[in-house]
């Protein structure tokens, strides 16, 4: 039996052959690991909530070269994707969405879930109470007062739509950063 609902089931299989074809020839084509480009949207977060940024790619360039990566060829990787800034890069070169997600992550997150909840819930008690200031001060706060990596995590935060305290609360997700499929079996 061939019924429209089966076509429609192959279709969405053919659709994730594609992409998952698609994860395994970035990766291939990258000449960082997923460890190292995670290492590097590290580094960039610290710098660039540092330091500041600019438009162009120098804290890559200067990580790569420490860390005696391929430069030019990364920088080129990189802009062939569209990631023409160390910002860019920071906020948008996730290793789940170029390489595929693994066990625990579909989208960059340095933080576990159980923590992003309560993060959610005290941040949304903070703005009820104080309104947003257009800054993450209340998740900074929390995520200092916790021992969470600060930069890192505002920047994953950011990528999600979470770019001040209210908009953390609004737009974040669990479900687009943590796989659900252990959570649906119970
Ligand atoms: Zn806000």
């Amino acid at each position: 039996m061939s019924s429209k609902k089966d076509r429609k089931a192959q279709r969405q299989e053919a659709a994730i052959r594609e992409q998952r074809r698609r994860w395994d020839e970035t990766a291939a084509a990258s000449p960082l690991s997923r460890h190292q480009l995670d290492s590097l949207l590290d580094y960039l977060a610290e710098q660039i909530v540092a330091n500041g940024h600019d438009d162009t790619l120098r804290y890559t360039q200067q990580w790569l070269g420490t860390n005696g990566l391929p430069v030019e060829e990364t920088l080129e990787f990189l802009v062939r994707h569209r990631f023409r800034s160390d910002f860019e890069v920071a906020l948008n070169a996730d290793p789940n969405a170029l390489f595929g997600p693994t066990d625990d992550r579909i989208a960059r997150m340095p933080i576990p879930e159980e923590a992003l909840e309560a993060l959610i819930e005290w941040v949304d008690q903070k703005v009820q109470l104080n309104g947003c200031d257009h800054s993450s001060r209340f998740a900074r706060q929390w995520l200092t007062d916790n021992g969470y990596p600060l930069a890192p995590t505002e920047f994953a935060l950011l990528a999600q739509g979470g770019g001040c305290d209210c908009e953390i609360v609004l737009n974040l997700e669990s479900a687009n950063i943590y796989p659900t499929f252990n959570r649906e079996i119970t």
